[in-house]
């Protein structure tokens, strides 16, 4: 750690901290492995396949995931972006209905709701924790809002707590989207338990992961009704499967896509499902252990999360970086130092949703032209999204998947930064 601080940064070509390769992601093993082959030579690779006499792998995650959060129902999908989406048609979200979305988070988020023709309103997020802020959520709510869309964002969690009670006192269907929180726990229930419903991504770099894929939960069977058919052209599991037909029998009450989860994916999802809370827990203990370290590095701060958090967990370690305290460097400079530094991709903060490169929804061909306006991203004002994303880096979960000397590496890369930083304030490589 002390010859770190010594000698030109890596980024300027000095010998970097760190050159050992980070911890794997996303992992598998032989029972991995194991689970893959047999689907590939079951006969049935997808659910709309012919009943095999035994239990699909979809149907068999589905129950165990199901099992895992205490809820009667889980549907899977074939990827995050589609759990929410069918879970916000489920939901009874429709044409023209407004639907509260965070300023800050993946895009996914904004363009599922767009994508049922449901107007995404954004919300600011609260400065502390990067999630939706309950009372800009009062103000941003209209007669038409349908259904609130809360995100987990990160390594912290929105105040659930308050939006189940004020969206179940107003008659406001309340959707979590857990894709970055698998497993986290607000005084020991596990998020994703106290909504209508909730949906999950399992894309390659969540916490739980089959390359791609998601699911929803909901404790209510007309939800999981509806949600069944909404991802499987209209089609629901038959109650009397028979060996060679198909298991899923057509009922067509509303108008459902192709948004099914393959028995190849389900499976590594199954296997892999054994192994969060074990990983979690790794992340938790690292996590804390980078806490300490960084509070004697000083100028920078983990994301708040809710104090209720009994479990959480660490999709991205996020931080907040004291500019003053790093010679008035660009957030950027420092996350390309420490990126050199650390051999590993820092990431920036998602953009903030009302001026996001990836968010488009007047571009969308599918929505009506008279009621363009209202989906203009650029009439939202989220400051706060907008100050925290401007100081906001993220370490991804799988840094945290080693040893406490890989988290005493990224404290060491971070002190060096700031050494560097306060020795040419206002400069910085970029
Ligand atoms: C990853 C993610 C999604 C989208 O999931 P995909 O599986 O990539 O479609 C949605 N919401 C959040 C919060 C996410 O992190």
């Amino acid at each position: 750690m002390s010859s770190g601080t010594h000698g030109p940064l890596a980024i300027d070509g000095g010998d970097p901290i760190r050159s050992k390769p980070w911890p794997i992601w996303p992992r598998a093993d032989a029972a991995t492995e194991r689970a893959v082959i047999q689907v590939l030579h079951s006969g049935r690779w997808a659910i709309s396949g012919m009943c095999s006499g035994v239990p699909s792998v979809e149907r068999q995650f589905a129950a165990a995931f199901a099992n895992h959060y205490g809820v009667p129902y889980a549907v899977p999908v074939c990827n995050g972006s589609a759990a929410l989406v069918v879970a916000l048609q489920a939901l009874g979200v429709r044409y023209g209905d407004e639907v509260l979305v965070p300023g800050i988070t993946w895009v996914a988020c904004a363009s599922a709701v767009a994508r049922v023709g449901a107007v995404p309103i954004l919300v600011d997020v609260e400065s502390t924790t990067l999630c939706m802020s309950l009372e800009a959520a009062k103000r941003a709510c209209t007669a038409r809002t349908r259904a609130i869309l809360i995100v987990h964002l990160y390594c912290s969690a929105a105040d659930i707590a308050g939006f189940s009670e004020w969206a179940s006192a107003n008659g406001i269907a309340l959707l979590e989207d857990c894709s970055q929180a698998h497993g986290a726990r607000w005084k020991g229930q596990l998020l994703g338990t106290f909504g209508d419903a909730a949906a999950f991504s399992l894309q390659d770099s969540k916490l739980l992961t089959c390359g791609e894929g998601g699911i929803v939960i909901t404790r209510s069977s007309a939800v999981c009704d509806r949600l069944q058919q909404f991802r499987a052209d209209g089609r629901v599991f038959t109650a009397a499967p028979r060996k060679g037909h198909p298991e899923l029998e057509e009922v067509g009450t509303v108008q459902g896509h192709n948004y099914c989860l393959s028995e190849i994916h389900a499976a590594v999802a199954l296997d892999r499902l054994q192994h969060l809370e074990a990983e979690n827990a790794i992340r938790r203990e690292n996590a804390r252990y980078l806490g300490e370290l960084l509070e004697e590095v000083g100028g920078v701060t983990p994301l708040e999360r809710p104090p209720q958090i009994s479990h959480p967990t660490y999709y991205h370690y996020a931080l907040f970086v004291s500019l003053e305290e790093f010679g008035s460097w660009s957030i950027e400079s420092i996350r390309q130092s420490l990126e050199a530094e650390l051999e590993a991709f820092i990431e920036p903060v998602d953009t903030p949703l009302n001026g996001n490169l990836l968010y488009n929804p007047l571009r969308s061909p599918r929505l009506p032209p008279d009621a363009l306006s209202k989906f203009d991203p650029a009439q939202f004002s989220l400051p706060a999204a907008t100050a925290g994303a401007a100081r906001c880096l993220l370490l991804s979960h799988r840094m945290l998947l080693g040893d406490r000397t890989d988290i005493e590496d990224i404290a060491a890369a971070f002190a060096r930064v700031q050494a560097f930083a306060r020795s040419k304030p206002g400069g910085g490589p970029v």
